[in-house]
């Protein structure tokens, strides 16, 4: 903790150079008044002057502003040395004691006075050795009911919270903290802090409220060294009104009496001041504080009914003895080499720090601990995922496939392509199943990837899938697909939850018995009863949607092809490790040539009608549009604009002599595979469209994007829609349309227009709204972190990460590792059953 000395260090060194110019003046005088004195007031004769005249003329030059008493002294002394010749003995010797005496005022006056050090206070140890009562039977699984000092109530009303057995409380962490430890001087507290003072009484006043007859006040003057300070308590009732009560609590902080202080400083107009603070009286000043909260970091629980924070500090203390009976997980070097205190001591300090190097020290144990276990988790699922036999596919055998497709291609493939094609087609080549996440910003050309991947299986006599997360993302999947494999001879079929059923029969038929090559589909792939003679490779696109519990169904049916996820939503790289750290991970940092970037503005609701210029202006070239909205529903919506009545809108009034396409979530599979054709085949020019349409439409010749109520999306789904437009090589735009009045709104629309990075934008979203709302969905199988952010403990994840690699590679069943192999177990059966709650 900070110790602030009274002085700023400006002000500081300004007291000090004054210092300087005051000794430098005060020597020569000092030395002339000694000289004087031993030689017998003889008014000496200097180099130049006098004694006298030196006098006069040196105390015409003082340093130092002075006061108008100081003055006055000063022109007394000035005066006698000009008559100094005619003084007598006696008068001389007064002047020249009167002189001495000033200057040693001037300069005790001129010295700052030496920094006070904040108090000291001694703090008695927390109880939590065990004390016999407490540590008898006490386990991380005792209901809470059973616990000593817990009663049914209480142990109720904790229920409520979700919190039934020892362990359930001992994780419950304080929100937040009250900040006694924060020792201070009376002069240096600075209202709306929490600090704490060791101060004497010099009055103490118990009376009843002149203005309310039921309101007792007790008033206390204190004072420290450095100043002195109103507290004041207020206790409402009749019964402490009363004038005994009141004059017993002026008894209990006497005058004399020295008391430990904590509480929020308050201004006041008689300057800083306590109300209703705690206080313990001390001994004497370096007596130990019994109080468990005065002079430390008081823990602050996230509150229930019923549950007084006093109360629910009390049974945290009850069951913190459980934490003398548990085992260090860690091993001693790895502790030591990551400066990490013991985990059951950082538990304990987590609920009763003493202070904030406590608390930091504790929270760096847990945020590392919450860290390791889910990097520990990921790498026994790349370990288990590792142990099966894939195909092995020999890249001779598919590249043949795979050249040809290039060939049909009427552009090169990037650098960044070319090398992510090869780093796929070197997995494959393994027979460990390949695991791989492929990102890459919108339009950067993944799909051309996947696909030519996905012939190197067919290539080499296996089968390959193509998952999407929405059908119209699949069907136009397979539409592109379709064409060039049918110039390559390979067999493909589409299938989503609206095929009709004999086609249906007939794809599974043609899966099974190898005559079917690449099937394209969404998740229902994962929901039938699809069997492959020989899958190899599967490829998810916008894996993000898909969630790891459906990419893990696909292991769960018996299926160990190799396994390509990509995403277009760029993953800040805390959140891509914590959720993908099971995979490899490759990127497409290059854009295809000739890729402007999306002129973007931020415009008013009021300024639609510019929005509206735009999109004709932009259509007249043979361009076309999209003007996206959040919602559909009518039940929804509140004042937010539907799509329906947007279309109806601009179909008839705006734009009537344009054709008007409508695309929503509630239309049939048909309806929006027509309504998807239509606009890229330019028979409607303008498409009115909720998000359906984020995910993956492609069509080059749209190169507007209209987006109204922008504020009510994330950045990144807002990049990912922009991602719609600038696909072909025409300047394109967006124009974000927002009424909110929220400058934190405003801000991040703001970002987006200045920058088309989709990394900074993930992570200016993860900082802004946090990991839940950048994924987007309750599936996305968010790490169960309590304390650990992955927007600002980055670090911490990186380095955990290293250790749980490196423990996985040595010890992957954690064999050596039993507490840490438990703390797993147990992760999971929690992480189970929240899960189990949820469905
Ligand atoms: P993504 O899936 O990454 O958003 P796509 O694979 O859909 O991107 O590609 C976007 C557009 O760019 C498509 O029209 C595609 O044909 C085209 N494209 C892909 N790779 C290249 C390339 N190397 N050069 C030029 N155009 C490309
Ligand atoms: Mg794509």
């Amino acid at each position: 903790m900070a110790a602030r000395s009274l002085h700023s260090p400006s002000e500081q060194q300004a007291a000090d150079g004054l210092e300087r110019a005051l000794l430098a003046w005060l020597q020569p005088l000092q030395q002339g008044l000694q000289l004087e004195a031993d030689r017998g007031f003889t008014n000496l004769q200097g180099r130049r002057d006098t004694f006298a005249d030196f006098l006069r003329h040196q105390l015409e030059q003082v340093p130092l502003p002075l006061e108008p008493r100081e003055q006055e002294q000063l022109q007394a002394l000035r005066a006698g040395y000009g008559r100094y010749d005619q003084l007598g003995l006696g008068q001389r010797q007064r002047l020249v004691r009167q002189s001495r005496e000033w200057l040693l005022a001037l300069r005790r006056r001129a010295r700052p006075p030496a920094p006070v050090n904040p108090p000291r206070l001694k703090l008695v140890d927390a109880p939590a050795a065990p004390s016999s009562r407490a540590a008898q039977t006490l386990e991380l699984s005792t209901p809470l009911g059973d616990v000593k000092g817990i009663g049914p109530r209480t142990a109720a009303r904790l229920a409520q919270l979700g919190l039934l057995v020892v362990r359930d409380l001992l994780h419950h962490y304080p929100r937040d903290y009250l900040d006694y430890a924060n020792l201070k001087r009376i002069q240096a507290l600075e209202p709306g802090e929490t600090a704490t003072i060791v101060a004497t009484v010099r009055r103490s006043h118990g009376f009843v409220s002149p203005r309310n007859p039921n309101l007792g006040i007790l008033k206390l003057q204190l004072q420290d060294p450095t100043g002195r300070l109103r507290v004041s308590w207020f206790f409402a009732g009749r019964r402490f009104a009363s004038p005994g009560w009141l004059a017993a609590q002026q008894r209990q902080f006497p005058a004399g009496a020295t008391l430990a202080v904590s509480g929020l400083v308050k201004q006041t107009p008689y300057g800083p001041a306590f109300q209703d603070p705690l206080m313990e009286v001390l001994e004497h000043a370096h007596a130990p504080v019994q109080s468990r909260a005065i002079g430390r970091l008081l823990p602050v629980y996230g509150l229930t009914e019923g549950l007084s924070a006093d109360r629910i500090r009390q049974t945290v203390d009850a069951i913190l003895p459980v934490l003398q009976a548990q085992d260090e997980p860690l091993p001693l070097a790895l502790r030591q080499q990551q400066g990490l205190i013991e985990r059951h001591l950082a538990l304990l300090q987590i609920h009763q720090p003493q202070d904030q190097a406590q608390l930091q020290a504790a929270r760096s144990r847990l945020v590392f601990d919450e860290f390791l276990l889910l990097q520990l988790g990921l790498a026994q699922r790349r370990h288990q995922l590792r142990q099966h036999q894939a195909p092995v596919l020999e890249p001779s055998s598919g590249g043949a496939l795979v050249e040809q497709f290039l060939q049909l291609l009427p552009f090169a493939l990037t650098g960044a392509q070319q090398r992510v094609l090869q780093q796929i087609r070197s997995d494959l080549a393994r027979a460990e199943p390949m695991a791989r996440l492929l990102q890459g910003d919108v339009g950067s050309g993944k799909t051309v990837v996947a696909l030519a991947a996905l012939l190197a299986a067919i290539g080499a006599g296996c089968q390959g899938a193509l998952m999407a997360p929405t059908e119209v993302l699949a069907q136009q999947h397979f539409h592109k697909v379709a064409d060039w494999l049918s110039q390559l001879h390979v067999s493909t079929a589409l299938l989503t939850g609206s095929t009709p059923a004999r086609r249906r029969r007939q794809i599974l038929e043609d899966l099974v018995n190898g005559q079917l090559q690449l099937l394209v589909g969404t998740h229902a792939l994962l929901e039938d009863p699809v069997a492959f003679a020989r899958l190899g490779l599967v490829v998810v696109d916008e894996q993000h949607r898909f969630g790891v519990n459906q990419r893990n169904r696909l292991l769960a049916k018996g299926l160990q092809p190799h396994l390509l996820t990509m995403t277009a939503t760029p993953i800040p790289r805390t959140l891509a490790l914590s959720l993908h750290g099971d995979l490899d991970v490759s990127q497409i940092d290059e854009l295809p040539p000739g890729r402007q970037p999306i002129a973007t503005r931020v415009l008013r609701g009021s300024e639609r009608d510019q929005a509206y210029d735009l999109i004709r202006s932009e259509v007249a070239k043979g361009q076309r549009a999209y003007v996206v909205l959040p919602l559909v529903e009518e039940s929804e919506k509140l004042d937010l604009r539907s799509a329906v009545e947007v279309h109806r809108h601009l179909s008839e009034d705006v734009f009537a002599d344009l054709a008007v396409g409508l695309l929503h979530g509630r239309l049939s599979s048909e309806a929006k595979q027509q309504a998807i054709a239509a606009f890229a085949a330019g028979e409607t020019q303008v498409l009115v469209s909720t998000t359906v349409v984020e995910v993956g439409v492609d069509v080059p010749a749209a190169t507007v994007m209209v987006i109204e109520h922008a504020e009510r999306f994330g950045l990144a789904q807002l990049h990912q829609l922009r991602g719609r437009v600038g696909r072909g090589a025409d300047q394109s735009h967006c124009l974000l349309l927002n009424d909110s009045n929220n400058p934190l709104a405003r801000q991040r629309l703001d970002l987006l227009a200045r920058s088309c990075d989709g990394f900074e934008i993930a992570e200016m979203d993860l900082r802004l709204r946090g990991p839940g709302q950048v994924l987007g969905t309750r599936q996305s199988g968010l790490p169960d972190l309590a304390l650990a952010s992955l927007s600002s403990d980055g670090a911490v994840l990186e380095q955990a990460r290293t250790v749980a690699q490196a423990i996985s590679a040595s010890d992957p069943e954690l064999r050596q590792h039993p507490q840490l192999a438990a703390l797993l177990r147990e992760q999971r059966q929690r992480l189970a059953a929240t899960a189990a709650q949820l469905n």
